[in-house]
């Protein structure tokens, strides 16, 4: 089902009524994390000022150590909850396990399965049963192949609303926190129809190399990106080296918006 064989047309599909694939060019921007409701509304107002498409938050964080912040669970989907009611923006947030698949598909417009869920096959499973659309981010060590077929498990289900996310992959290289394959970009549009984002902050790690990314990731042919921003990067409790702060983000959006058409 998501391979483009069967599928000759470029997927598009609307989410709250924004376009996403084909001509349309998404934004996804926010705090790798909810931390508090001052956190997420102010991040929440600047990104939507600026012109993002979905307001993202982390509410259940897959992280390296279990003695890090874990995220603020079903408390912190609350809190998008009131973000989306304030702005207006549809928000994206990742499931880690079934057991709250109920709360997510009941709360949450785009459900995000991590890097580290990428083969939870059981999770995918569950996933293609309900009637939200789902970004699947590329594993760490995935092949293009092995990803699209997580997108099969979904859709297999009858969920045919799949986005794939390029994310950055492992190599020898440790300057960056991973390496952006760009290549995946061309390469998932030639093998399957659905649409492909990138996440230019946890492929690089660092702030200031997000806006050239995001810039090559549209260049290449990306349908969207997904960029951390918080409101003060050097107290967030996850990530805050890759954020970037509303200004940046602000200025990154009025040299996309020269290049498509963000809906
Ligand atoms: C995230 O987007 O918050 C995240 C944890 O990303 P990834 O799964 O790509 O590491
Ligand atoms: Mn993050």
């Amino acid at each position: 089902k998501a391979n483009r064989l069967f599928h000759p047309e470029d997927s598009v599909f609307e989410v709250d009524g924004r376009k996403i694939g084909g001509s349309a060019f998404s934004v996804i921007a926010g705090p790798c994390s909810v931390e508090s409701e001052e956190q997420v509304i102010s991040v929440a107002k600047s990104v939507k000022a600026s012109g993002a498409s979905f307001l993202r938050g982390g509410a259940f964080k897959p992280r390296t150590s279990p003695y890090s912040f874990q995220g603020m669970g079903l408390d912190g989907l609350e809190l998008l909850k009131l973000a989306r009611k304030e702005t207006g923006l549809p928000i994206v947030s990742e499931i880690m396990s079934t057991d709250v698949l109920d709360a997510f598909v009941e709360d949450v417009d785009i459900i995000q399965v991590g890097a580290r869920s990428m083969q939870n096959f059981v999770l995918l499973k569950e996933l293609g049963k309900c009637n939200k659309p789902v970004m699947i981010k590329r594993g760490l060590a995935a092949t293009i192949e092995e990803w699209i077929m997580s997108a099969e498990y979904v859709m297999k289900e009858g969920n045919d609303r799949v986005i794939l996310c390029e994310r950055g992959i492992r190599t020898f290289e440790t300057f960056t926190r991973n390496t952006l394959d760009l290549s995946a970009i061309p390469a998932v549009k030639k093998k399957s129809h659905l649409p492909v984002f990138v996440d230019p902050s946890h492929s690089t790690g660092m702030w200031w190399m997000v806006e050239p990314m995001a810039k090559a990731a549209l260049a290449a042919g990306a349908d969207g990106l997904m960029i951390e921003v918080h409101n003060s990067p050097e107290d967030a409790l996850c990530d805050g080296a890759q954020s970037l702060k509303p200004e940046k983000f602000d200025q990154l959006m009025k040299v996309l918006k020269k290049y498509a058409q963000i809906e």
